[in-house]
C-alpha cells in the first residue's frame, strides 16, 4: 500500500480534526459506510472538523500523488467515498446546522443525514427535499440530485439549493450561488461532487406537517399485476402534494413472504389528503392498510428498516419509458424468483414540480414526468453475494428494453463507472460539465463519483 509522508504530513500543523493511518484507533469505524460490501483501506483518513481543515485535507491529498476520495454521509451504494490506498477527506464528523425560520432557510453541513436536518427543520414546520431513507447523508445526495417524498411540491433536493461553500482542488473556498460563480453553481446541482468538497449547503426550506398524511398499503404478490396496473391509473392524474412509491417487496419478518406495496405521503389538508388516498385505500383486498396521520420525521424514517447499515446492496435503476403491461409483467415474472427476502424492485413517480424544471437549468436533466425503476438488492449473507448480484443483474437486463437510457447516478452500483452510466446520468448537459471539470478540475483529482473527465 502507498503511504503518505511525514513530510507531507507537516501540511496538518493546524489541522483541528482526526488523522486516522491503518491500525489505528478508529481506523476501522471510519473506513466503512451503509454498504457492507464496501470494504476499502486508505492509507489515510481526514476527518475535517471546518473549511480549513478540509483546504489542508485538499492539499495534502492532492500533494500526496494518492488517490482522493470524500465522504459525506457514507451511504453511497457504489461505495464512491472510500479509497483502497488513497487519501480520504472525511466530512462526517462535521454535523452542524442552523435554521432561519424567520428567512426559511439552513445552513447545513456536509456530515449531517435527513433524520438530523428534518429534526432541526420540523422544530418549525418547515422541510426540505430530502431522501426517503432518513440515515443518508445530505450531501451526496443533494450534489447528485436528491428526490423524495417532497418532490411533486417542491422539487429535488438540489433544486432548493439558495448557495455552497466549495474547496476547489486547488485550494481555492468559493461561495456558488445564482450571483456567484453561477457557472459552478449549475454544475453543483446534479455532478457536484466532481468539482470540489462542499463544506455547507443553504436551502430553501418549505411549510411541511410536521403532521402529514401517509404510511403504507400492502397486497399479496400473486395480485401484483392489478396493484400496479391501478397504481398507473391512480398516479396519472396525482396531485403535486401527494408523492407515492410502488413495487415489489417482502414481508419484514425475514419469511420471504412477497407483497406489493404502495407507501404514500401528502403533505396537503387533511381533508384534501384523505380525498386524494381514498382510491388508494379502497383498491382490492389489500393485506395491511396503514394509512393515517403521521409526523413528517416518522414518515421518513419508515421504511429505514428494510435497509440496515451493513447490509450488503447491489443496485440497478433506470428510468421506465412507461409503465407497460409487458414492463409489469416481465417485472413481476423475474421478482418471483427473487433470492433474497430483504429486496424490494420499487417505482419512484415523477411528476409535479420536480418535472417542471428545466432539463437545462441545473445538471440534472431526469425532468420527465414517469416512473424511475429501482432494483435495491439487499441480503446479509456474505456467501449469498454472487448469487444476489446475479439475479440484479439478470432482472436489470429483461427490464432494459423498457427503459429510456436515463439514469439517476445517486443509485450507481460499483461497476457503473465509465462513459455509458455517466451520460446516462447527465445527458443533454454532459458535455457543459466536461467544460465546468476542465475548468475546475483539469487533473481529475476527484474522481471518486459519477465522474466526468476533464478534456
Ligand atoms: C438505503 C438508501 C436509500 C436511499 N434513498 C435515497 C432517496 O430517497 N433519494 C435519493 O435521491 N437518493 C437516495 N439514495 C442514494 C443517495 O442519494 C446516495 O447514496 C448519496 O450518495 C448519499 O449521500 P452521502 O453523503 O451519504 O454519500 P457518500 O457515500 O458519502 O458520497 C457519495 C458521493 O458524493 C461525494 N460527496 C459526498 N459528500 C461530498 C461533499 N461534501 N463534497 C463533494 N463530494 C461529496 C462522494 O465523494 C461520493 O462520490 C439512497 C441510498 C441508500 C443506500
Amino acid at each position: 500500500m502507498s503511504a503518505v509522508t511525514e513530510q507531507e504530513l507537516e501540511g496538518l500543523d493546524a489541522f483541528s480534526g482526526e488523522v486516522l493511518r491503518p491500525g489505528e484507533a478508529g481506523y476501522d469505524e471510519a473506513r466503512r459506510g451503509f454498504n457492507g460490501l464496501i470494504d476499502k483501506r486508505p492509507a489515510l483518513i481526514l476527518r475535517c472538523r471546518g473549511e480549513a481543515d478540509i483546504v489542508d485535507a485538499v492539499a495534502v491529498a492532492r500533494d500526496s500523488g494518492l488517490e482522493v476520495s470524500v465522504r459525506g454521509g457514507g451511504h453511497n451504494v457504489g461505495g464512491r467515498c472510500f479509497t483502497d490506498g488513497g487519501v480520504m477527506i472525511d466530512l462526517s464528523l462535521m454535523k452542524g446546522i442552523s435554521v432561519d425560520p424567520s428567512a426559511r432557510t439552513a445552513r447545513v453541513q456536509p456530515g449531517v443525514n435527513w433524520a438530523q436536518l428534518n429534526r432541526e427543520t420540523q422544530l418549525h414546520g418547515l422541510a426540505v427535499t430530502g431522501g426517503v431513507i432518513s440515515t443518508t447523508g445530505i450531501a451526496g445526495l443533494t450534489l447528485g440530485g436528491g428526490l423524495g417524498w417532497l418532490m411533486p411540491k417542491f422539487g429535488l433536493a438540489t433544486d432548493n439549493l439558495i448557495s455552497a461553500r466549495i474547496v476547489t482542488a486547488d485550494g481555492r473556498t468559493l461561495t456558488v450561488s445564482e450571483h456567484e460563480n453561477a457557472d459552478l453553481f449549475w454544475g453543483l446541482r446534479g455532478a457536484g461532487a466532481n468539482f470540489g468538497v462542499v463544506s455547507s449547503f443553504e436551502y430553501r426550506l418549505h411549510e411541511v406537517g410536521p403532521t402529514v398524511i401517509g404510511g403504507l398499503v400492502a397486497h399479496p404478490f400473486d395480485v401484483a399485476a392489478d396493484v400496479l396496473r391501478f397504481y398507473r391509473e391512480f398516479t396519472a392524474d396525482a396531485p403535486d402534494e401527494l408523492m407515492t412509491f410502488a413495487g415489489v417487496g417482502h414481508a419484514p419478518d425475514g419469511s420471504g413472504t412477497k407483497l406489493a406495496l404502495v407507501v404514500a405521503c401528502h403533505i396537503g389538508a387533511p381533508e384534501q389528503a384523505e380525498e386524494d388516498l381514498r382510491p388508494l385505500r379502497e383498491f382490492g383486498s389489500p393485506v395491511m392498510v396503514e394509512l393515517g396521520p403521521l409526523p413528517y420525521t416518522v414518515i421518513n424514517a419508515m421504511l429505514d428498516g428494510g435497509y440496515p447499515t451493513g447490509s450488503l446492496n447491489y443496485w440497478k435503476s433506470g428510468f421506465l419509458s412507461g409503465l407497460s403491461d409487458e414492463a409489469i409483467d416481465e417485472l413481476l415474472a423475474r421478482f418471483a424468483v427473487c433470492p433474497s427476502p430483504m429486496t424490494a424492485a420499487l417505482l419512484e413517480h415523477f411528476h409535479g414540480k420536480v418535472t417542471r424544471v428545466a432539463v437545462d437549468a441545473t445538471a440534472v436533466p431526469h425532468r420527465e414526468p414517469g416512473y424511475n425503476l429501482v432494483i435495491t438488492s439487499v441480503w446479509t449473507d456474505p456467501a449469498a453475494t454472487e448469487e444476489n448480484v446475479a439475479w440484479t443483474k439478470e432482472i436489470y437486463a429483461a427490464m432494459e428494453p423498457f427503459l429510456v437510457g436515463r439514469r439517476y447516478l445517486n443509485y450507481f452500483s460499483e461497476d457503473d463507472v465509465g462513459d455509458d452510466p455517466v451520460r446516462a446520468a447527465y445527458g443533454q448537459n454532459y458535455e457543459r460539465l466536461v467544460e465546468l471539470k476542465t475548468t475546475y478540475d483539469p487533473r481529475n483529482l476527484f474522481r471518486l463519483n459519477a465522474n466526468v473527465p476533464p478534456d
